[in-house]
């Protein structure tokens, strides 16, 4: 198992490793016992493959479990309204703990919830997708408005973080891609000797339990020191966005649920490494290729298509294009695109 503290202005701490949910009849013991209530609000898809082992771990504690649909349209006013409801129904008061159960969706309506019940509620992240490695760390929750992803929301440290890569076996193939996919975007903007090691990989369902505790525990370091620099996003934390400018607007143009958010991001790390002249693109794509992404799907997107919501991004102002970009590995920078450059690079990118 390896744990790692997340120094954010209430400090907590992130375990990582198969069966680290045993850590709630030990270390978070007393944390349930204090709890008047605990509640797990779970995403209904893991709920029925893994809640019957989560709740062997919480033997002792009388636990009641609200489920909420699978997917990004669960972070809707409705769902927060639902799980409120249930609290407020099943007599949660601000002595209780919630536990979030699922991926990157989950924990952050979860952590919404948590964050405004009663003002405010400890909660526990049980992120059980890769991508989650980066969504459970930092803080930020969110629910989405018909108008734009994740605009309704809060910064709220959960109190802990397990994370039990035992949970991630059943994750399908698409979801593995979309998670490593974030996990490469930590090692681009940290650290070259990693990102080596995550190029030479060929098949990302082959990668041991033992490596992926390794990659998920560096991805959450670089995270975590980026919070615990910037934990209100005023600096250094938008770095974070590498390749997700056109990461975002391809989402929004194909609505979102056709790409996975990894897989977007992916295509978007390709265009920013080519705005940037980086050494590594030619590398990446083959990489990309080898694992499955959807490179091809550029082709069926024009510039234009994308280019509105690029100038919407939040980094960008007054209709510039602005991108986080790379000229070498582990030192990403802001720079300011103008349009006829972005398009011949993103045509260039499509050939
Ligand atoms: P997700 O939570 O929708 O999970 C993806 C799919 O995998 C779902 O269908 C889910 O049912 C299924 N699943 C989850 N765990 C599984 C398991 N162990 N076995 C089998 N199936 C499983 O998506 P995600 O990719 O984990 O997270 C994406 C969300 O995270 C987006 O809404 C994004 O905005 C958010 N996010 C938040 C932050 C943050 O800092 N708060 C950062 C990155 C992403
Ligand atoms: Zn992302």
């Amino acid at each position: 198992m390896k744990s790692l503290r997340v120094e954010a202005e209430k400090p907590y701490e992130v375990h990582i490793g198969r069966g680290v949910l045993n850590l709630f009849s030990t270390e978070y013991r007393e944390l349930l016992g204090s709890a008047d209530a605990i509640a797990v609000i779970a995403d209904e898809n893991v709920a029925s493959l893994h809640l019957d082992y989560l709740l062997s771990f919480l033997e002792p504690f009388q636990v009641r479990v609200f489920k909420i649909p699978s997917g990004e349209g669960a972070k809707s006013i409705k769902v927060f309204m639902d799980c409120h409801s249930f609290l407020l129904a099943e007599g949660f008061s601000r002595k209780s703990l919630i536990l979030a159960f699922g991926g990157g969706v989950v924990g952050d309506v979860a952590g919404f919830v948590a964050s405004t019940f009663m003002r405010g509620i400890p909660y526990i992240q049980i992120p059980t997708t890769i991508l989650a490695h980066d969504s459970a760390v930092g803080g930020k929750t969110a629910i989405n408005h018909p108008s734009g992803k994740n605009m309704i929301g809060t910064f709220y440290q959960p109190a802990a973080v397990l994370y039990d890569i035992q949970l991630l076996h059943t994750l399908p193939a698409k979801e593995v891609r979309s998670g490593m996919a974030e996990v490469i975007k930590h090692a681009f903007i940290s650290n070259e000797h990693w990102l080596g090691e995550l190029l030479e990989i060929k098949s990302l369902d082959t990668i041991s339990d033992e490596k992926m505790v390794l990659h998920l525990e560096r991805g959450i370091a670089v995270k975590a020191a980026i919070v615990e620099e910037d934990e209100y996003e005023s600096g250094v934390r938008k770095y974070l966005n590498f390749g997700h400018t056109l990461a975002h607007a391809i989402e929004a143009h194909l609505g979102y649920g056709r790409i996975t958010h990894g897989e977007a991001v992916a295509l978007g790390m390709a265009y920013a490494l080519q705005l940037s002249g980086h050494p590594r693109l030619m590398d990446f794509l083959s990489w990309c290729k080898t694992n499955g992404y959807p490179l091809e799907g550029l082709s069926g997107i024009s510039f234009k298509d994308v280019l509105g919501y690029m100038k919407k991004d939040k980094k960008s102002s007054g209709g510039s294009l602005s991108f986080v970009l790379l000229k070498e590995t582990g030192t990403p920078y802001m720079e300011t695109i103008d349009e006829k450059r972005a398009e011949s690079d993103y045509e260039e990118l499509r050939s």
